[in-house]
């Protein structure tokens, strides 16, 4: 199959790569580059032993998409091109809706142009907002709480209004939980510019000594013991769920949201615990306030996934941290300043 893939030099994008070159797919990356490496795509080309096609330019610019996709023709779509900073999207919120939400219905007008009506789309738990319940399945109410979940659940809204629209459309939105960890390689992984906003890397950082303490954002939570609870998703296993939507969305026509977790719930200190288990090093700790828009607990309902995707996560807590620690230990600067190596 024919694929284009936005944002495919990114995190969860350079992850997918592998596993589509792996599986004989032809891939058309398109990037800008804005918040990842192409040192990440020639690590996937050393992976894989294949190449793929690559546009760089920017998803806003709807000329350079609709040239790019008609020019390259896929059978499907795979759009992860987007910012994804919640704290950004409050202070920045038209940068994000022109990249996610306008940036989503150029891709749309461009795949009507190239006559291509499959796309898997990178949502997130976040459109959830507060648990009305737990776990959250997929006809949970939707109300995200800031600007970035507000792009994600209109684009979800806009993908949907035109794959009704469409003839033969497919979509499949993919709901993530909390991508962490990395291929079990240690050449590709989570590359945070700056101070790292998720815990899965800050905790990395602390481990390998670029930071110093890690801030426990709470410890009065009604958990098991007082620290926030999410759903953590080895990035390995969500590539797979993208493999799997594809081809879903090649045998279905219509609009379906899927949920992309373990259906676990794993407390920030067995996090801290697990990764000091990978790293072999201690993890200093401090707790301070809560962070504010945090809730207490996430995790998803998994049998959609199952039942639509035919796709379950394989992997656990210390799988993710000792592939995490591979990546961050060998690679302490992440990609660098544009290494090619
Ligand atoms: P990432 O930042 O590593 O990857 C996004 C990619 O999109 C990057 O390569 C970036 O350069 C590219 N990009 C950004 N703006 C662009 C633009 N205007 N034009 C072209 N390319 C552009 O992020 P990720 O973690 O790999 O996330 C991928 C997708 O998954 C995003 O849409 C994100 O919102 C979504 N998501 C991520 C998480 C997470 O925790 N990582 C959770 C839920 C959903
Ligand atoms: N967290 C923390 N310290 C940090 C970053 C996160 O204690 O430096 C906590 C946060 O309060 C939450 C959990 O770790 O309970 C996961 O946070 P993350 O930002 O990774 O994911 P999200 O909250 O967006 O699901």
């Amino acid at each position: 199959m024919k694929v284009f893939v936005t944002g495919g030099a990114g995190y969860i994008g350079s992850h997918t790569l592998v596993q589509l070159l792996a599986a004989g797919h032809e891939v058309c990356v398109f990037d800008n580059f804005a918040n990842s490496s192409p040192v990440a795509l020639d690590r996937v080309r050393q992976l894989t032993n294949r190449d793929m096609g690559l546009v760089q330019a920017d998803i806003r610019d709807a000329d350079a998409l609709c040239d790019a996709v008609t020019t390259f023709a896929p059978d499907a779509v795979v759009h992860f091109a987007g910012l994804k900073a919640v704290g950004e999207s409050s202070d920045l919120p038209l940068l994000y809706y022109q990249t996610n939400v306008s940036g989503t219905m150029n891709l749309l007008a461009a795949m009507d142009a190239a006559g291509c009506t499959r796309i898997v789309f990178s949502s997130s738990a976040t459109v959830y907002g507060e648990a009305h319940y737990l776990p959250f399945d997929e006809d949970h109410p939707i109300a995200p709480t800031n600007p970035y979940g507000r792009t994600k659940a209109m684009a979800e809204g806009i993908i949907g209004d035109w794959a009704k629209a469409t003839s033969d459309a497919s979509a499949v939105l993919l709901r993530y939980f909390n991508p962490v960890g990395a291929h079990e390689s240690g050449r590709i992984g989570e590359d945070p510019q700056g101070i790292p906003n998720n815990l899965m890397p800050y905790v990395a950082q602390v481990a390998v000594g670029r930071r110093a303490s890690l801030q426990i954002f709470g410890d009065d939570y009604d958990t098991r013991d007082g620290t926030g609870e999410r759903d953590y998703i080895h990035v390995v296993d969500l590539a797979a769920a993208h493999l799997a939507a594809i081809e879903c969305a090649a045998s279905t026509s219509g609009c379906e949201a899927v949920n992309v977790g373990t259906g676990q719930g794993v407390t920030v200190r067995e996090l801290v615990a697990a990764y000091e288990r990978a790293s072999g090093r201690p993890i200093a700790t401090n707790v301070v306030a809560r962070r504010s828009g945090d809730v207490a607990s996430s995790y998803a309902a998994t049998t959609k996934a199952a039942r639509l995707l035919n796709w379950r996560a394989a992997f656990n807590i210390d799988d993710m941290c000792a592939t995490s620690w591979r990546w961050q230990s060998t690679n302490v600067d992440g990609y660098g300043a544009g290494e090619t190596q």
